[in-house]
């Protein structure tokens, strides 16, 4: 008999196309976000402002999870729907497997041992190998559309396994999800306490089993009044196949609150909805700040706005000007990440409070967000912004690249020709340098500072990669480049990529040569800053 196709697995199949098509590598961030948080805690470079984003966005998913079940691996999970188009494309391969139910009950347990192996090893004590070992990272590069113009990546461990994965999919349902997946592992043992599980009418059953028998995740559901295995992914198979609509569930407000939750974790994970409250207060401005006679020419007195461009975004803020002094800076808003944010803004506002100029300095390691209070403060008197950028640039012999001049991150533009600094000696020259390199998911960004002729200091101001392996490259790579006075240093093994970006980034703010094996790598990912 022909099954009719129930309006809610349509549903699914729509919500799972524009997961793929949108958010493909969504699974791998949180992971990667739980990783990150591991790392760091394992590391001791563990800070609240540096993961919060994280964390809101590990527990935004796993709270919807708590709540309603494992909508995500149902709905929204890449993967999830990969495995699902090749089970269909099973259906047309003549043999078929069936795992005995012994069997299927102990594999099922395997993917919390990759779960520990993973958390032990790989985040705990970073003993992966030199290559791409994720099938995960392989299906993550695939996704996007022009990486098919070379298979390389499916000749590592991780390609291996993706296709070994995929070949497993044609004949077992969700075999990935079922056996192997380390987060899947997590979203079980999450989902076995769900508030909403589905509800069987069992009295009413008979003996028909079909709700169980055409579980993708092999549940035996057919046995209690409540559905409360932490291995259902709520495909909502068995309430559309049991011919007496004896499982049930509030399936609409479940889908919703879990897209919900998803969106507002993700996007503020990825910075597009920026707290505010987190805005240290602004000091008092100090008693003994006097202004001079010009300086009060300045600065009429009132209260005005103004907005600057930082590395994320715009920098709004209020000043405040009483007998021609400059007496209060208030930020508003700002979007860049706070950890460099609120670097800049004691800084900045410090500095121009006690000097009562708009002729600062930027604070090292933040530039972006330093330049760009200082184009708000500036911008709420009225000042040309440009020219005191560019002066400001000049005086600290600054070598900005194009991105950084304009403010503008991540725009497709060539920068301007560097000049070799390196003297005779193989000292630098002194100044405070920007640079960008090649990562595995987009560009790096450095702040160098030499002093003395020595490389100082050496600030990441942003990354694309993984948390979970460029916090490792981070640390390692920097450690070693300041110990060498050179980018001629190891890369960390299992965060290639990532250290690699690290190298050329401080090269390229240095103007050394140096080539970045990534950057012929990743050729065909088309969207990165190219050098
Ligand atoms: S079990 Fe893992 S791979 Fe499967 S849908 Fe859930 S997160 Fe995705
Ligand atoms: S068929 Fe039912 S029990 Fe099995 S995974 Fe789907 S919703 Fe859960
Ligand atoms: S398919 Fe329906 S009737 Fe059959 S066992 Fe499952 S819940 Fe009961």
């Amino acid at each position: 008999m022909k099954q009719k196709v129930k309006p809610i697995q349509v549903i699914r199949v729509i919500i799972q196309l524009i997961a793929f098509l949108t958010v493909p590598a969504l699974f791998v961030t949180v992971f990667s976000a739980i990783g990150g948080v591991v790392t760091a805690l394992v590391g001791g470079s563990f800070s609240i402002s540096a993961y919060l984003g994280s964390i809101m966005f590990v527990l935004g998913i796993f709270t919807a999870t708590l709540i309603w079940g494992r909508f995500f691996c149902g709905f929204i999970c890449s993967f999830g729907a990969m495995q699902d188009l090749l089970h269909v494309a099973g259906a047309l391969i003549p043999w078929k497997v069936k795992v005995p139910e012994t069997a299927d009950k102990w594999l099922k347990k395997l993917k919390y041992a990759v779960l520990l192996f993973i958390a032990a090893g790989v985040w705990g004590f970073s003993v992966t190998g030199d290559t791409v070992w994720s099938p995960w990272a392989v299906f993550g590069i695939y996704t996007s559309v022009s990486a098919w113009s070379s298979l390389q990546y499916f000749a590592t461990l991780g390609g291996g396994l993706l296709i070994l994965i995929m070949i497993g999919s044609l004949f077992v349902e969700r075999f990935f999800c079922k056996y192997l997946c380390p987060l899947g592992a997590l979203f079980s043992l999450t989902a076995r306490f769900r508030f909403y599980p589905l509800k069987r009418q069992s009295a009413k059953c008979g003996s028909c089993k079909l709700c169980a028998t055409k579980c993708p995740m092999s549940v035996p559901n057919s046995e209690s009044d409540k559905v409360t295995s932490g291995e259902c992914i709520n495909c909502m198979k068995c309430t559309e196949i049991c011919p007496k609509q004896n499982i049930t569930a509030d399936t609409i407000p479940a889908i919703s609150g879990t897209l919900a939750i998803t969106a507002i974790a993700g996007l503020s994970y990825a910075g597009i909805i920026t707290g505010m409250p987190d805005i240290p207060e602004t000091e008092e401005p100090s008693a003994e700040i006097t202004a001079d006679t010009e300086s009060s020419e300045l600065f009429p007195d009132g209260t005005y706005t103004g907005t600057g461009r930082g590395f994320r975004g715009d920098i709004n803020v209020t000043v405040n000007v009483d007998n021609g002094v400059i007496t209060d800076i208030i930020v508003n808003s700002y979007q860049d990440d706070k950890e460099f944010f609120s670097r800049a803004q004691s800084g900045i506002i410090d500095a121009v409070l006690q000097t009562q100029s708009t002729d600062v300095d930027t604070v090292s390691g933040a530039t972006f967000s330093s330049s760009g209070l200082i184009e708000a403060i500036k911008n709420a008197f009225g000042e040309e912004i440009s020219a005191a950028t560019t002066a400001q640039t000049a005086e600290h012999s600054t070598k900005t690249t194009t991105e950084a001049a304009t403010n503008t991150p991540f725009e497709e533009t060539e920068p301007e020709t560097f000049t070799q600094q390196k003297t005779v000696s193989g000292k630098y020259t002194d100044g405070v340098y920007t640079g960008c390199g090649n990562g595995l998911r987009g560009q790096t960004n450095v702040t160098v500072t030499v002093e003395n002729g020595e490389i100082t200091d050496i600030t990441v101001t942003s990354y694309q990669d993984d948390q979970q392996f460029f916090v490792r490259a981070e640390s390692n790579i920097i450690a070693a480049i300041l110990a060498a006075q050179s980018v001629d240093v190891d890369t960390v093994s299992g965060a290639t990529f990532s250290s690699n970006s690290i190298k050329e980034a401080v090269a390229n703010a240095l103007g050394i040569e140096f080539t970045n094996p990534n950057s012929t790598m990743q050729q065909g990912h088309g969207d990165r800053h190219r050098h």
